[in-house]
């Protein structure tokens, strides 16, 4: 694809239906950065959507503004497999010739974009956090180095592949209408990959919840030995359960508890890498956070930078948290300090 002059050019939002044949919110959000970024720039702004059905996605955002609604659709679509989703893309992208394509962060798009990029001779950025302009080109936002240098990006290379991370924007909102989709038709791609179903947890033993109102973290204090000289496992891991199912709290937990997870010691069975918060874990945003059992270490709590209340329960007086790490330290133990929550949660 050619390079192409950036200020009258178009902005492809593209995006994939879930499972029920709706956008996702990460999806919405990222539409309406790619709206705000076509009318700051005074740039075109098309659709394009790859699913088995594509026509309901286009009905509920049909009055988004969107000159034209482009969409590959049937059974090969329905889930992520690259060699599929990388011709679809690439073919809905010779169709719209966009100068930028802005997505929503999914699994599925942050597999393909760079390969669909490096076909196009483009460029893709993934985990932009913003999207906006510099000096009148488009631009984005992102985190380095684990989000402590935060840079802002002009890129000269074209198409220029986006995908946002969800929780920057609203999420776009429509009372929906009736879009022409025009059909895509990419050249079936050899493919060696059949898809045969997924395997993925309950919902219920799903426990990190981006969206949660609140962090629940758990540290290795839940498996020591307590006052009464025991380890009480069974009971930590059931008033942890107990108080996710009550709060719908997303679970975090430090590295020395995941750790021991992972070399076989007595453990709580539900607790992963995936939870691990911190320096070499994850770095969550959400509006509260309680840390239980969890002595506070800086590695640890880095990871809460974002975290905007912070509250931490340890029945040492002189933890990490007590060092202003906390704005509220609760000297106490947190198996009794947990069933006193949960048992007034039930009674809520
Ligand atoms: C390079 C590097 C990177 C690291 N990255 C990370 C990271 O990403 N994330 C991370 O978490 N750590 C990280 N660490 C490790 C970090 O420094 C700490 O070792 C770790 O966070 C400690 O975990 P913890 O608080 O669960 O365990 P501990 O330090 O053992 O603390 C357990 C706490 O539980 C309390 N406790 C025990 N029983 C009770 C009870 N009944 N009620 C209340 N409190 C109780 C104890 O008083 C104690 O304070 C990193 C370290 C290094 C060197």
């Amino acid at each position: 694809m050619n390079k192409k002059d950036v200020d009258v050019d178009t902005i492809l939002y593209l995006a994939h239906p879930q499972s029920d044949g709706a956008l996702s919110k990460s999806a919405l959000q990222a539409l309406t950065a790619a709206k705000e970024l076509s009318s700051q720039m005074g740039m075109d702004l098309a659709v394009a959507l790859l699913g088995e059905d594509v026509q309901s996605a286009a009905d509920s955002i049909a009055d988004c503004g969107a000159s034209k609604f482009l969409g590959v659709s049937g059974a090969p679509y329905a889930q992520a497999r690259y060699a599929t989703d990388a011709a679809a893309i690439e073919a809905l992208c010779r169709a719209a010739e966009p100068a930028i394509v802005i997505c929503g962060s999914s699994s599925r798009f942050n597999r393909v974009l760079p390969g669909v990029a490096s076909r196009l001779g483009g460029y893709a950025d993934l985990q932009a956090t913003a999207i906006g302009q510099s000096e009148g080109k488009p631009s984005i936002g992102r985190w380095y180095y684990r989000q402590r240098i935060r840079a802002q990006l002009v890129r000269e290379q074209r198409p220029w592949f986006i995908a946002l991370e969800p929780g920057n924007h609203e999420a776009y909102s429509s009372a929906g209408g009736s879009a022409t989709v025009e059909a895509v038709s990419p050249p079936e791609p050899a493919s060696r990959t059949t898809v045969e179903g997924l395997q993925k947890p309950a919902g219920d033993a799903q426990t990190v919840r981006p969206d949660a109102e609140l962090l629940f973290v758990a540290g290795t204090g839940w498996t020591k030995k307590q006052a009464d000289g025991e380890i009480h496992i069974e009971e930590a891991e059931s008033i942890i359960l107990d108080t996710l199912s009550k709060t719908d709290a997303s679970l975090g937990g430090t590295k020395s508890l995941v750790d021991v997870s992972g070399e076989g010691q007595a453990v709580l069975s539900f607790m992963t890498h995936l939870n691990q918060v911190g320096q070499t874990g994850a770095i969550p945003r959400h509006p509260k956070g309680l840390a239980t059992c969890c002595h506070g270490e800086e590695p640890h709590v880095v990871g809460w930078r974002f975290i905007n209340e912070r509250r931490a329960v340890n029945i040492d007086g002189n933890c990490g948290w007590a060092h202003g790490k906390a704005d509220v330290l609760y000297v106490a133990d947190a198996f009794e300090v947990m069933r006193k929550v949960n048992a007034l949660l039930e009674s809520q």
